[in-house]
């Protein structure tokens, strides 16, 4: 995936982490701060490549998709500062775990693609092959998009299945109101 594509999906993931968070009863700062720290994550795995020089001379000082792209390092981070959320609560563990969410949703996007990611270890890479990096890119953000919003909606309890009961009872209100005036 591209760079643009991996911002554009962490808009997504920033989303529902915010309402992970919330939905866990977690207060509304801390779910934003963490929010925030998924962008940055989500472009990770590639800026701490380090890329040195320019254009046709770029080269990473670490080689791409091995060390920063490695799976079980970004689930441990998330595991512990999981862990350590549930412990002190403090806004610098929010940050850390939003920072890990990005890089797995970096991770997930990256997997698809013939490059693939690293599993076991950090240079032997796994890849499912469904399609070259770049392909599938808008749909993939749509997907995020989608899920982010509607993962919010639901947090702050709008998609509670009475709540569109009385959407659709006053909006069907409305257009009688509108019909009557017209006939
Ligand atoms: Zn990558």
């Amino acid at each position: 995936m591209t760079g643009k594509g991996h911002h554009a999906v962490g808009i997504g993931a920033a989303l529902m982490s915010y309402a992970a968070l919330i939905g866990r009863g977690y207060e509304e700062p801390m779910a934003l701060i963490a929010a925030w720290a998924v962008l940055p994550g989500a472009t990770a795995p590639d800026w701490l490549e380090i890329s040195r020089g320019g254009g046709k001379k770029r080269r990473p000082l670490i080689t791409h998709r091995t060390l920063t792209h490695w799976l079980p390092l970004w689930i441990g981070v998330f595991l512990w500062t999981y862990h350590q959320i549930g412990i002190s609560a403090h806004y610098g563990w929010f940050i850390a775990w939003g920072f890990s969410v990005g890089a797995l949703v970096h991770l997930l996007v990256d997997v698809p693609n013939p490059l693939g990611i690293p599993i076991m270890t950090p240079w032997h890479r796994v890849s499912l092959g469904w399609w070259r990096s770049g392909e599938m890119e808008a749909l993939i953000i749509t997907v995020f998009a989608i899920g982010g919003i509607l993962s919010v909606l639901s947090a702050h309890g709008m998609l509670h299945p009475d709540l569109w009961v009385s959407w659709i009872d006053s909006l069907s209100l409305r257009v009688e109101t509108i019909w009557a005036q017209f006939s």
